[in-house]
């Protein structure tokens, strides 16, 4: 039964109803992105209701498991040129940057008789995925505009996900042009012009995102009511939709500092410790680093202090707390990013749905 991740329905909708609603007060369309909780389609099915009609994830396996849903599934991770089939089957859209692999999906899409989307990326300064040479980009423009069997969308950018490169009025400046260049180049209009993820919503709220920018692909900010540029959270939303919930296996007083000769960690890092005296109360959780992340993880209690985890164990102090803990009761975990990533990949963690 443990560890147990719960996700509230409920403060989900609240979440989408506000973004959506930022979104549409500045005349931009959203993708809900659903890695996090790897195309849960239960989760999924309630982005659909409260009106997201497009949906991204990065992994094909994901846009599987939401094929029943009624929306428009993007792949928002450049394709692999091995998993084109599959992708034509179950994705509406991929963003790309490689014409052999546009070329493949064209070929494939004219076998099985789909339509499918291409949304050309370019590199603005993360270096991820994306054309750094513009005309590069304005000629695939018009390669993919003339194939048969796929359409192209339009264009994208993605930033702050590897080099962590802002975005700013200018970028996006830059892409509207690239996206006018290449409507010249093909001769007609073309209708998505993707400016970036959940650290392009500040700069939304502020403005500064330029006429012509028109859709943003968001997860963190949809899903924990969190924009990334200054990792704020967002009016009216709630940060805890995703709760886990593990098993204290022993809780006994001990010293906050470990004796003996101190070596390094899996990394090759020497570990540290904050000396909070002899006389601690500290609990193990059945927990690890499988299942969650300890550094995108807040614990519910705020006397609790998160120490560290091993693949399999979770390290707390719980001597400040107000609460009695004991072994056999649970800690109340609330996860961010990449700990509810982990939380939905891992095979030991059970899920529940409320609301
Ligand atoms: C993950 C991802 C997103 C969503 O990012 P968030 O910060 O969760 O909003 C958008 N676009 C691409 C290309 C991504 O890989």
């Amino acid at each position: 039964m443990y560890p147990l991740l719960t996700v509230n329905l409920e403060h989900l909708r609240k979440n989408i109803r506000t973004v959506r609603g930022l979104c549409a007060a500045h005349g931009i369309s959203v993708t809900s992105v659903t890695k996090v909780f790897r195309g849960d389609p239960r989760i999924a099915q309630v982005l659909v209701e409260e009106g997201m009609t497009m949906l991204g994830d990065s992994r094909v396996a994901n846009l599987a498991r939401m094929e029943n849903l009624q929306a428009e599934k993007w792949l928002i991770r450049p394709p692999m040129l091995s998993e084109i089939p599959d992708l034509v089957r179950y994705g509406d859209a991929s963003l790309n940057s490689e014409m052999a692999v546009v070329r493949a999906i064209n070929a494939e899409c004219v076998r099985q008789g789909r339509r499918h989307r291409i949304i050309l990326m370019a590199d603005l300064g993360d270096i991820r995925e994306g054309y750094v040479d513009y005309e590069e980009l304005i000629r695939a423009a018009v390669e993919t505009d003339r194939l048969p069997g796929v359409e192209l969308y339009g264009l994208g950018v993605n930033l702050t996900c590897f080099s962590f490169i802002q975005y700013d009025t200018e970028k996006l400046t830059k892409l509207a042009e690239l996206f006018r260049e290449a409507e010249e180049a093909v001769g007609h209009p073309l209708q998505i012009v993707s400016g970036g993820n959940s650290a392009a919503v500040d700069l939304m709220l502020r403005g500064g995102i330029p006429a012509g920018v028109n859709n943003l692909r968001l997860g963190e900010s949809v899903l924990f009511g969190k924009e990334r540029a200054k990792h704020r959270f967002l009016p009216d939303t709630y940060q805890d939709v995703f709760t886990l919930e593990c098993e204290i296996v022993e809780l006994k007083e001990k010293p906050s500092l470990p004796w003996g000769t101190v070596g390094v960690d899996s990394y090759g890092k020497k570990p540290e410790f904050t000396d909070r005296g002899e006389h601690r109360l500290k609990a193990i959780c059945a927990l690890g680093k499988q299942d969650f992340d300890v550094e995108t993880t807040t614990p519910c209690d705020p006397g609790i202090i998160l120490l560290g985890a091993s693949s399999d164990h979770l390290m707390a102090d719980v001597t400040d707390s107000r609460e009695h803990y004991e072994v056999g009761g649970t800690i109340k975990l609330q996860l961010g990013y990449f700990s509810t990533m982990r939380a939905f990949t891992s095979d030991y963690v059970a899920k529940q749905y409320i609301g």
